[in-house]
């Protein structure tokens, strides 16, 4: 049961906002601070196949507001490994709407930071991964597959890695556990899940969970902050992470998402979530953020937020209230 309970808070000059005190909206500060490895990066990361929605403003409110509650930094990282669905049109407005939005990163913007960009040191990453682990060539298609989990049916074939092959690294069958900032304690069988990690599929694109977990050991990210549809990949990317040399595995932060009328998560094709369509229907960026906040339950509807005062969502500084 959403526990109801709420604090009052002062998020511009003489404003107050209420907000909803649930466990699994906030984390401890304190103890978040205490687990991450120091110097604390956190990144915003979003794929340019689409524009911005309320969804993308959420992540960026938890990103921006515990990075700067905790005085940490935020990376801007652009993902743009699927070269199929990435669009130059779609990245400059998401630059722009997060620009209009008010939040800005502490590096990675200039230059902009981008996934496709740097191949080679994913290539460097995979050599890597070479001398440590079995990686191998598997010529299965989605459809052979048939599923999330791959059975590994490639992994004694000694296949050549040609054109039109994906790239596969075996996994250990350990259990990896770890300690959701907001979820708790967490346990995965990475090997049970999804079987051998695909790194480099059939197209000769590097794979989301390859490129990420390289950029979060190679930019030091030590607070990773997204939403919970992803938890699922985390213990895969601690595994993978290590497979690549990590020592500490950064901490991770699992938050609410936006739900439209249906149930479903928000899409691309957001409609009057759009940051865009709401911008249009003459909304500030305060206004904007307020709306994202109050979906998820941080905030009660109706109270706009300033991008720069977001870690007041998190402080949780207690003032006198009604
Ligand atoms: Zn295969």
């Amino acid at each position: 049961m959403r526990d109801r309970r709420k604090w009052i808070v002062r998020t511009e000059k003489g404003n107050h906002v209420s907000l909803i005190i649930n466990p699994l909206l906030r984390p401890h500060l304190t103890a978040l601070a205490a687990t991450v490895t120091a110097p604390l990066v956190t990144r915003f990361a979003p794929s340019p196949t689409g524009y911005l929605h309320l969804g993308h403003v959420v992540n960026a409110i938890y990103v921006w507001g515990i990075a700067r509650a905790l005085n940490g930094r935020v990376l801007l990282r652009v993902e743009d490994h699927d070269r199929i669905r990435c669009r130059p049109e779609y990245e400059a407005a998401l630059l722009e709407d997060l620009a209009w939005l008010g939040f800005e990163p502490d590096f990675g913007l200039e230059p902009l930071l981008r996934q496709s960009e740097i191949p080679f040191v994913y290539e460097q990453a995979l050599e890597g991964l070479r001398a440590t682990a079995h990686v191998y060539a598997c010529e299965c298609s989605r459809k052979d597959i048939g599923g999330e989990r791959y059975d590994g049916r490639c992994r004694g074939r000694g296949l050549k890695v040609a054109t039109g092959r994906g790239i596969r690294v075996q996994l250990g069958n350990d259990m990896e556990k770890f300690e959701d900032a907001l979820l708790g304690r967490l346990s995965q069988l990475p090997a049970e899940q999804c079987g051998d990690l695909l790194v480099r599929d059939r197209d000769g694109h590097w794979t989301y969970q390859f490129a990420v977990t390289v950029d979060d050991l190679r930019q030091n990210v030590t607070l990773v902050i997204r939403g919970a549809d992803l938890v699922s990949s985390t213990g895969r990317q601690i595994l993978l992470a290590r497979m690549l040399g990590r020592r500490n595995a950064p901490v991770f932060l699992h938050h609410p998402l936006i739900h439209d009328d249906l149930g479903e998560k928000l899409s691309k094709s957001a409609g009057d979530t759009g940051v865009r369509e709401l911008r249009s229907s003459g909304l500030s960026a305060p206004e904007v953020i307020g709306i994202a906040a109050a979906r998820v339950g941080l905030v009660d509807p109706g109270m706009p937020i300033h991008a720069s005062e977001v870690s007041r969502l998190f402080e949780q500084r207690v003032l006198p209230g009604p």
